[in-house]
């Protein structure tokens, strides 16, 4: 069993809540798309095995799979305005989002930590969360670009 399916069914044992189908469903199809995908697009992969499943139902289970710290909304400039969910939020990770092809590329730096403990220090606030995304190409649709400009 995945560890996002773990983790939900230890959540669920605690609280007192119950695994429905739907939820499995839901769960596996974020595991399945894998890379950052919105409400929207688990809706449209989950429904072929469940056609009964509302996009509501999406949308309350992401957000308990958040309060629970399982999935984090990210929010990209990707023009269609809806939040990506990150099924592993567990270890703090920065994004590249292209704007050819709408590739997300996950990256870790420590500088970035680094940044974070002298701000912590220096002003005395706590960070809870930092948003980082950078834009731009990735190497294939640079590539093509190059090719299209020939
Ligand atoms: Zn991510
Ligand atoms: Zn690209």
């Amino acid at each position: 069993m995945s560890t996002l399916l773990k983790e939900a069914n230890r959540a669920l044992n605690h609280s007192g809540g119950r695994m429905t189908a739907q939820r499995l469903l839901i769960l596996q199809t974020l595991e399945a798309l894998g890379s950052h995908p919105s409400a929207e697009e688990i809706y449209q992969a989950a429904r072929a095995a469940d056609p009964t499943l509302n996009l509501s139902t999406v949308y309350r289970t992401l957000r308990w799979l958040e309060k629970l710290d399982l999935v984090s909304a990210h929010h990209f400039h990707d023009g269609n305005h809806q939040d990506r969910y990150d099924p592993s939020p567990l270890e703090s990770h920065y994004h590249f989002h292209c704007r050819g092809c709408g590739r997300i590329i996950e990256f870790n730096d420590e500088q970035i930590e680094r940044i974070q403990s002298t701000f912590t220090a220096q002003t005395g606030c706590s960070v809870h969360e930092i948003g980082l995304v950078f834009y731009g190409l990735c190497p294939a649709c640079q590539a093509a670009g190059e090719s299209l400009n020939r």
